[in-house]
């Protein structure tokens, strides 16, 4: 610009024509304007460049030959150095001959007199297209290295952010591995801690859910374990605790799906999930729920869950330790049965012992109770009053207590090793005691065993007499032992026939009394309706008996008593009947008698005899008697009526005078 000025100044004073025709050789459009900016000279340049001459363009305003984005800042310019008279500079496009516009670059200088006063402007217009367009593509160029650097800058950033991230989540992992591994070494711990506790079942499963709680985000943890169709809450820990023993049907909960399907099952949401047991859930608080299954030998026999009562809960980490542990407890129950299987043996085995031990305990008492009872049995039967004797089934006696040998008169030396029938059995019995004995052995059939039966003995002196006798027969060594007691009754047949005499013979005479007199009138009537024989029953009254109780005393009425019944004896056939009725009455019985008179003199016969003299302690008495007969031929009449008839006769003939007979 200084240079330019310069040459101007130097050029000052050279003609106008000099100046036009140095433009004209200038490659550069030049311009000179008047003070007042109006445009008065352009060189050819601008003709050839602008198809316009300087006679087109003379006084206008630049507007048809500038960019109109350029023009509002071009006129501005160039007022403002009209106004200040400063030199100026400014790009513009410039419209070509040819429409196209190009860049250009105007400057413009004042031409000042001495007094700086500016008296024209002088001005170039350089295209600077190419420089602007190699500027352009410089620019764009360095835009796009700029945006490239903008980009990789950015692309660095992302990738320094990504670093970032990547390092967050490195660093997550870590932390996540580290917590991993120390969650393991928790999980190793409590697998330890378990293996070396030597719990039962029970006490495991509890440790087991207890360790759950610290070792996953549970807020409960429980052991259900199947009962028929029914899971039972074994162990509980937690919000859950106070539910132990709390029963659901399998069918209505995740743990019966669990166990059905064999998985683990994960409930992110208990109210929004169908598979679960909603009033169950609530009741226990549980929001959100994984149930993994328990298996003893590839069967499920339980699941171990952990709930939360917040909904999503459980991570994988939750899940991966529930396995784990799952896995633990499946493994501990496998154990615990095998445990238990060898526990019960063992116990089966023990009190097998033990009730072995009890029966030999047993079996020595019974023992020492035999040898006692054969001692308390042995000393009962030597203080028997009954004989005792044992034998084998051939008869041979292989006991024989002391009064066996009071009763026989056999000692017990004798008779052990004897045969029993040569003993005490009367010959004429023996053959049939025999063939007893063999039927009985042969067929088990016995008339005498378990009975009281009387037999005839033998004792030792030859001498029968009665025996009662109560044989049994016991198994023995493959055959039989026959004990038997034997009673001597000797006394009491004895005792028995006197108690019979006594009840059919008067005890003062001794002749049959009322009562066999009834049986035998009964008997002999029966027999003469049978036969149609003559039967006499008499009836006799001592006369005036009284008299001699009287006279001689009592004692010597029952001697005359005695007597006097001798001779009613001695008067009749030893098949009549004689009985005594009572104080001086008596009655004969005559069977079979031919007729009336028949009876008559029987009748008569009797009343000779007693009236015959009679000594009574040393008293010389005499007496008679009166007979009232009455006879039956088979008639219908009882005895009573028979009696009375012969009553009434008797009172006939004490009517007559006494000493006679009224038939
Ligand atoms: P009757 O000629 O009318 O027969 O006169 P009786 O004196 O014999 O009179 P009754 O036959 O009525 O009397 C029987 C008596 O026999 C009555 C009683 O004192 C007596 N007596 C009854 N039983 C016994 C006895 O067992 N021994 C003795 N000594 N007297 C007896
Ligand atoms: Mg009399």
């Amino acid at each position: 610009m200084t240079d330019t000025q310069a040459a101007i100044t130097t050029l000052n004073i050279q003609s106008e024509e000099y100046f036009r025709s140095m433009a004209d050789a200038i490659p550069l459009i030049v311009w000179t304007a008047k003070a007042n900016g109006e445009v008065d000279f352009f060189n050819h340049r601008w003709e050839s460049y602008t198809g316009l001459t300087v006679e087109q363009t003379k006084g206008w305003d630049w507007s048809p030959v500038l960019h109109p984005d350029d023009l509002p800042n071009c006129l501005s310019v160039w007022k403002n150095a009209l106004a200040t008279g400063e030199p100026f500079e400014i790009e513009y496009r410039f419209k070509r001959a040819d429409s196209a516009y190009r860049w250009h670059l105007g400057r413009g200088l004042p031409f000042k007199d001495s007094s700086g006063k500016i008296i024209k402007w002088f001005g170039v217009c350089a295209d600077i297209e190419d420089q602007i367009s190699s500027k352009v593509l410089l620019d764009k160029a360095y835009r796009e290295i700029e945006k490239t650097v903008a980009d990789r800058t950015a692309e660095l950033a992302s990738a320094n952010q990504q670093l970032a991230r990547h390092n967050e989540i490195r660093k997550a992992a870590v932390e996540a591995l580290q917590r991993d591994s120390s969650r393991l070494n928790e999980i190793i711990a409590t697998q330890t801690m378990l293996a070396k506790a030597d719990l039962d079942l029970d006490a495991f499963i509890k440790l087991v859910v207890e360790r759950m709680a610290i070792l996953t985000n549970a807020t409960g943890t429980v052991v259900e374990m199947v009962d028929g169709d029914e899971m039972v809450y074994t162990a509980a820990h937690g919000t859950v605790a106070q539910h132990v023993g709390m029963r659901l049907k399998i069918g209505e909960s995740l743990s019966g799906l669990c166990i059905r399907s064999r998985e683990v099952l994960n409930c992110i949401d208990t109210e929004n999930d169908p598979r679960v047991n909603l009033e169950a859930c609530r009741k226990v608080k549980a929001g959100a729920m994984v149930v993994a299954p328990l298996f003893n030998s590839g069967t499920p026999v339980g699941v171990l869950k952990i709930m939360a009562t917040e909904a999503n809960s459980f991570t994988d980490r939750d899940l991966q330790t529930l396995r784990l542990m799952a896995g633990l407890i499946g493994a501990a129950i496998g154990h615990q049965a095998d445990y238990d299987t060898n526990r019960r043996l063992l116990s089966e085995r023990t009190e097998a012992v033990a009730a072995l031990e009890r029966e030999i305990a047993r079996r020595i008492e019974i023992e020492q109770a035999v040898r006692e009872n054969e001692l308390r049995t042995r000393m009962i039967l030597e203080s028997s009053y009954d004989a005792f004797i044992a034998m084998d089934a051939n008869g041979v006696i292989s006991d024989w207590n002391q009064q066996a040998e009071i009763t026989f008169g056999w000692t017990r030396q004798e008779a052990i090793g004897s045969i029993l029938g040569d003993l005490v059995i009367p010959e004429r019995f023996r053959q049939a005691h025999t063939e007893g004995m063999k039927r009985f052995v042969a067929t088990g059939v016995a008339n005498v065993l378990g009975k009281r039966i009387e037999l005839p003995g033998l004792r030792k002196n030859g001498e029968e007499f009665p025996l009662e006798v109560t044989i049994r027969a016991l198994p023995y060594k493959n055959g039989y032992e026959f004990c038997a007691f034997l009673r001597d009754i000797t006394d009491r047949k004895h005792a028995e026939e006197r108690l019979v005499y006594l009840a059919h013979n008067d005890a003062l005479t001794g002749i049959p009394n009322r009562s066999l007199f009834n049986d035998r009138l009964t008997e002999a009537m029966l027999r003469s309706k049978r036969t149609g024989d003559l039967l006499a029953l008499m009836y006799l009254d001592v006369d005036k008996f009284k008299s001699i109780n009287d006279t001689y005393g009592h004692a010597t009425g029952d001697a005359l008593l005695i007597e006097f019944s001798q001779r009613l004896r001695a008067s009749v056939r030893a098949s009549d009947t004689v009985a005594r009725l009572g104080g001086d009455e008596f009655t004969i019985i005559a069977e079979s008698i031919a007729s009336d008179p028949d009876a008559e003199q029987i009748a008569n016969k009797i009343i000779q005899n007693v009236q015959k003299a009679m000594n009574i302690n040393n008293v010389e008495l005499n007496v008679t008697t009166s007979i009232g007969v009455a006879f039956y031929r088979g008639e219908n009449m009882d005895k009573d009526q028979l009696v009375n008839n012969a009553d009434r006769a008797l009172y006939r003939a004490k009517q007559a005078g006494r000493n006679c007979f009224s038939l």
